[in-house]
């Protein structure tokens, strides 16, 4: 039923230009209030789902530019139907469950209508995802933790209040880590969409916790993708009996280029669609 065709993966390195933290959720190391989260040996972490979760929201805030849909987990507020906001989906569960004897086509198609395109390619309660991301690893051991002091602001006088202070972790600029993102299956609009963030977060970006005080400003640098085309049988023997990734994958070129053709592809079939809302005829696309 499921057919891999496409494997693509994307390497690159994520630099801190800012310090930076993402909370363990608990005191530090260091006895500070708020530790960061560090591996089994004590380096800090760079965990997968906030990598995930950072390019979901870079993806749903530029998924209106390219004519692409977003729930933002939120039907009422988005205006989409997408199964991954749950009180949508306890609406239209039992529809759902009623393609169940009405076949696989059915089904998929039922899927394909209450998706956004963001859970398309992210993932939501009823379809896995096409994209996995890991945890970033540290590239330079020299990265320690180091506390800071806080106060308390008021929210209403907007000044500090008297003896409410604490202190938090946070790993220093200049920390480099090793970013992957596996992907498979994309659509156009999957593409365009990864595409639209790679290049906002090669610009720069931000990342964790504190960011409205100036905390975790990355860009990307040494982008990278190659991948495997599973219909071609000289890629496939390749791929099924590499002994190295960089073996098993053939480079896709140049990123920039690679993602500006399908950006600037996604914004015409965009624009077309405004023309002409109602084309006779109308296909659905993926
Ligand atoms: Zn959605």
């Amino acid at each position: 039923m499921f057919q891999l065709n496409e494997k693509v993966r994307l390497t690159a390195s994520l630099v801190f230009d800012t310090a930076w933290r993402v909370g363990s959720g608990k005191e530090g190391e260091t006895m500070s209030d708020l530790g960061v989260m560090l591996t089994t040996t004590g380096e800090p972490i760079l965990p997968g789902s906030s990598l995930k979760g950072k390019l979901r929201s870079t993806c749903e805030t530029l998924s209106h530019a390219l004519g692409l849909s977003a729930c933002l987990l939120n039907q009422a507020a988005s205006g989409i139907d997408c199964t991954s906001d749950i009180k949508y989906y306890s609406k239209v569960r039992a529809s759902y469950q009623s393609t169940f004897q009405k076949g696989l086509n059915n089904r998929l198609q039922w899927i394909d209508d209450h998706t956004c395109d963001v859970c398309k390619l992210f993932g939501s309660p009823v379809k896995a995802g096409r994209l996995w991301v890991s945890d970033g690893t540290l590239n330079d051991r020299a990265s320690v933790v180091q506390v800071r002091d806080g106060v308390v602001i008021d929210r209403d006088s907007r000044t500090a209040v008297d003896g409410l202070k604490y202190d938090y972790e946070v790993v220093p600029p200049s920390s480099r880590f090793q970013l992957c993102i596996d992907l498979e299956n994309l659509t156009d609009a999957d593409r365009a969409l990864l595409g639209a963030a790679l290049f906002e977060w090669h610009a720069g970006s931000s990342i964790g916790g504190f960011t409205s005080r100036g905390l975790g400003r990355f860009h990307l640098e040494e982008i990278k993708l190659s991948g495997v085309d599973m219909t071609d049988p000289v890629q496939q023997l390749k791929f099924l009996t590499g002994k190295k990734t960089e073996e098993r994958l053939n480079s896709l070129g140049d990123w920039e280029t690679y993602f500006r053709d399908r950006i600037e592809q996604q914004l015409q079939s965009t624009a077309n669609s405004q023309q002409n809302p109602n084309p006779v005829g109308k296909t659905e696309e993926d």
